[in-house]
């Protein structure tokens, strides 16, 4: 009988659990607060590197199916504004990716939750491919170890946004261990106010966030000022009107005290007219709320592989196609296309002037790495899925 062992990473578990894995196996138990020092305080993803843990040690947790990290990276693409884009592979063949945003001493790492998304907005890349599976939470936190191990002498993480690939509140159970893993001072040590995590507005989910222990900021994916042009955006979406989603945002703020904002990804001849700041300015007065306009970054599909899913062709944005868009459909175009383009500097200029006069703190969101498809979901798109 062949008797087979299921791999598993030191990520995978917590302090308390690590620790009773390591005494199972006849190690001391400090051994489990060394090994995460290495993961998450230096970046050290394999045993040989870390100095103080003897090789038995290493030699024993092998033997139990245990390695510190449960994925590679395997492609690293830097981008001319210092966006510097990951993509790793999980132990079935599955692929993943996270980006590190430099500026300066504030370096920001973006995680992803999921591989593919099942919400599927017609603008993000991995909406695209569909939904393949959740990520545990050790391959969440596998991501900062895997950055953490890419940055120079002094540099440091200092913020995470959770607005990689996938929809953390379809796989909060996983994003709430990997919050652990962060926050805990046998983890990374990060402070709750200096993460932050992106959603598309499942509401009950984002109740559930708001009343544990490891309530982050929160960024709410709104898009548009009204409920006809979200669906459009956003047609399988979670059933909540922009309304009812600004004020789930509102009560969430009020709960946690945490820092709520919108993001409003500003899709050229879509949804950045200046009618539509003035409505958006209507949904946000007086809640406290600020916006982030992202201006859209157009990415083209993978390569049709061979036996690969005919709807990234049928989802291909452009940015030189036609304009406007009608009920999800262009004329002229495959039936299922929606063609969609950068806006202009002068309409996110006009969209975001428009907001600040009335009242609404707002920023326009450099969207980078733009030159390596390193906006959410555009490399993993490009590294083919291995068995
Ligand atoms: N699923 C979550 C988190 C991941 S997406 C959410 O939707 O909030 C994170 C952000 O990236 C979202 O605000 C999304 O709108 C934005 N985004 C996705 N594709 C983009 C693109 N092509 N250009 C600009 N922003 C994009
Ligand atoms: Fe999923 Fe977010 Fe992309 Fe929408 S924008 S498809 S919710 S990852």
């Amino acid at each position: 009988m062949v008797l087979s062992m299921k791999k598993r990473s030191a990520t995978d578990f917590d302090l308390v659990e690590l620790e009773a894995l390591l005494l199972s196996t006849g190690i001391e138990k400090y051994r489990g607060r060394q090994i995460f020092e290495w993961l998450y305080g230096k970046g050290v993803a394999a045993f040989e590197g870390m100095t103080n843990i003897p090789a038995r040690v290493a030699r024993r947790l092998r033997e139990a199916g245990i390695e510190p990290v449960g994925s590679v990276v395997e492609r690293r693409v830097c981008a001319k504004d210092a966006a510097e884009k990951s993509a790793a592979r999980l132990a079935d063949g599955s692929v993943t990716e996270f980006v590190l945003i430099r500026h300066g001493r504030r370096n920001t790492l973006c995680l992803s939750t999921q591989v593919g998304c099942a919400v599927g907005c017609v603008f993000c890349a991995s909406g695209s491919r569909g939904f393949v599976r959740n990520l545990t939470a050790g391959e969440i936190a596998d991501q900062y170890a895997h950055a953490l191990g890419s940055l120079q002498a002094g540099e440091r993480i200092s913020n995470i946004v959770v607005m990689g690939m996938g929809e953390p509140m379809l796989n909060l159970d996983a994003v709430l261990g990997a919050v652990e893993r962060l926050h805990a001072s046998w983890g990374a040590n990060i402070g709750l106010n200096r993460i932050t995590i992106s959603t598309v507005g499942y509401v009950d989910a984002m109740r559930r966030l708001a009343g544990s222990r490891l309530a982050t900021n929160l960024a709410i994916s709104l898009h548009a000022p009204t409920d006809d042009m979200r669906r459009l955006l956003i047609p399988h979406g979670p059933a909540v009107s922009v309304g009812e989603l600004v004020n789930a945002g509102v009560e969430y703020s009020r709960t946690t005290g945490k820092d709520v904002s919108v993001e409003y990804v500003a899709i050229g001849g879509v949804n950045c007219q200046p009618a539509h700041a003035r409505s958006l300015a209507k949904l946000l007065r007086r809640t406290g709320i600020k916006a982030n306009i992202i201006p859209f970054n157009p990415w083209r599909p993978a390569e049709p592989q061979r036996d690969g899913p005919s709807s990234v062709k049928a989802r291909a944005v452009s940015e030189t196609g036609q304009e406007g868009v009608e009920k999800g459909r262009v004329s002229g175009a495959e039936p299922d296309a929606v063609v969609l383009k950068r806006p202009s500097v002068a309409e996110v200029t006009a969209f975001h002037r428009e907001l600040e006069r009335r009242g609404i703190p707002a920023t326009i969101r450099a969207s980078r790495g733009g030159d390596v498809a390193a906006a959410c979901g555009q490399l993993a798109l490009r590294t083919p899925p291995r068995a």
